[in-house]
């Protein structure tokens, strides 16, 4: 208990009051991420998520369909499982949209850690065939990327050759191997057309993101993106307002009338303590998309402002702090975050690890380097993450080492230091280089194509006002 008295209370009272972030409004952003993990379109990817990532992750079917001239093409073919035969349970017995006159079915989950090789092998497939499928295309190379608790249906035509392999990648596409006279394989993407439909939102903090965003009627995987989309400007665990507002304005996904899941946000507005952030989705003509304001600054930044998530503050940049170990005036450079040991540690921004190792109070730490001007330091770790070394390149948010308590630390923590030019700045505060900023060729186009989504956006925000303020 010493330790939470030390370093919790008498080192920074005025501001935690003044923050007065409730723990909820964390737990909430916790749950989301969990909720989310589980989330079919996300379980792709194990990167951390960004808005680009996101956005990736969803493909603009219609588009691509329009593009390969598949529109009618999908499952008509007498032996291809009907539209959602894997969802029909886990049953051996194919289902009877499933039987054909010439196939017979048979359906293997796939567990965690097994590869494909391991399924070819289990049920007695040869080791050619598998080569044969995933050398097909150019597509083909997506049957290694299985994901575990998704099916593979696996074919044998009547005389027990194998045939066929299905992936079924999600609800509207699946990914097809038919094994051709030769002994080659075709391999084909089958999507069915999605329509969009776009909906809005809006609503007011009062407890969490989470929990507000669903009682605006917000699906977690929204709620994911909103949360990403604004994570460079807003630290939802610590910075969260009751009465903050937003407004959000995304793709519904339907096949016929049926609803798929949630698109991707095209406009978000945020209002955190009165400050307004409003972003827009803008996909340039090479396919690259981004979240942008209205200046078509990226809402990327070159830094994480904290670097490591289920943390709180338990220290801040102070040049005339008493040390809680050492009980003397020392400054201290640097925001100390107070986590459970083994918490990953991420890099900031992308850069080079130019120091790893013990340094007396710091214990174990690293630091990386961030072109000419910029480096952070992370200190007390109680391991490295593996493989990486003095020299390695990392990316944002890649993780570096866990939280530990090496060196001269009370208890379990990251200290965290941000310098320019080798003057150490305040974290919390410091200004942010931006990411990427529009390239200056697309800037016309982005200013036209966003201004009907900022008008929206405008509109839905003083409706939501309107409505608020309507007496009661
Ligand atoms: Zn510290």
């Amino acid at each position: 208990m010493r330790y939470r008295n030390d370093l919790y209370q008498s080192t920074n009272p005025p501001e935690d009051k003044k923050n007065n972030t409730p723990k909820h409004l964390f737990i909430g952003i916790a749950c989301a991420v969990l909720a989310t993990a589980s989330y079919a379109f996300f379980s792709e990817k194990t990167e951390p998520l960004t808005p680009e990532t996101i956005a990736l992750t969803i493909p603009d079917l219609t588009t691509k369909i329009e593009q390969t001239g598949k529109r009618d093409s999908l499952i008509t073919e007498p032996d291809i499982p009907a539209i959602n035969p894997i969802a029909q349970g886990s049953s051996n017995i194919p289902t009877q949209s499933m039987q054909s006159l010439t196939t017979i079915w048979r359906e293997h989950k796939v567990k965690s850690g097994e590869s494909l090789s391991a399924i070819f092998s289990s049920n007695e497939l040869s080791k050619l065939d598998l080569h044969n499928i995933v050398h097909s295309n150019d597509i083909s190379s997506q049957f290694a990327s299985i994901i575990p608790g998704k099916s593979l249906m696996i074919g044998h035509d009547l005389s027990g050759e194998f045939s066929h392999l299905i992936y079924k990648k999600n609800a509207y596409a699946e990914l097809k191997a038919t094994k051709l006279d030769d002994g080659s394989f075709k391999v084909e993407l089958l999507e069915k057309e999605l329509d969009q439909r776009i909906n809005t939102a809006t609503g007011v903090i009062h407890t969490s993101l989470f929990i507000d965003g669903k009682n605006a009627g917000l699906s977690d995987n929204i709620i994911m993106q909103l949360a990403n989309i604004f994570a460079w400007d807003i630290d939802f665990a610590l910075n969260l307002h009751e009465g903050d507002r937003f407004s959000v304005i995304y793709e519904n996904l339907y096949i016929g009338s049926e609803f798929i899941g949630p698109g991707k946000i095209l406009a978000a507005e945020f209002i955190n303590q009165g400050k307004s952030i409003k972003s827009v989705r803008y996909q340039n003509a090479e396919g690259k998309v981004s979240y942008y304001n209205s200046g078509g600054n990226s809402m990327r930044k070159a830094f994480l402002r904290t670097p490591i998530d289920f943390a709180r503050i338990s220290s801040r940049f102070n040049l005339k702090r008493k040390h809680p170990v050492l009980n003397r005036i020392r400054a201290h450079k640097g925001v100390d975050y107070a986590a459970k040991t083994g918490t990953p540690i991420k890099s900031a921004g992308d850069g080079k690890i130019t120091y790893r190792g013990r340094n007396g109070g710091y214990g174990r730490v690293v630091i990386v380097q961030h072109g000419q001007k910029y480096s952070t330091l992370y200190a007390h770790m109680s391991k490295y993450r593996k493989g990486q070394r003095v020299g390695s390149r990392v990316k944002q948010g890649q993780v570096i080492g866990y939280v530990g308590r090496s060196g001269l630390a009370s208890g379990p923590h990251l200290h965290y230091e941000f310098r320019v030019n080798g003057v150490h700045r305040n974290p919390l505060t410091v200004t942010l280089p931006n990411a990427n900023p529009i390239q200056a060729k697309y800037k016309a186009d982005f200013l036209e194509k966003s201004r009907i989504l900022f008008q929206q956006l405008e509109q839905l925000g003083s409706t939501q006002v309107a409505v608020t303020n309507i007496p009661k």
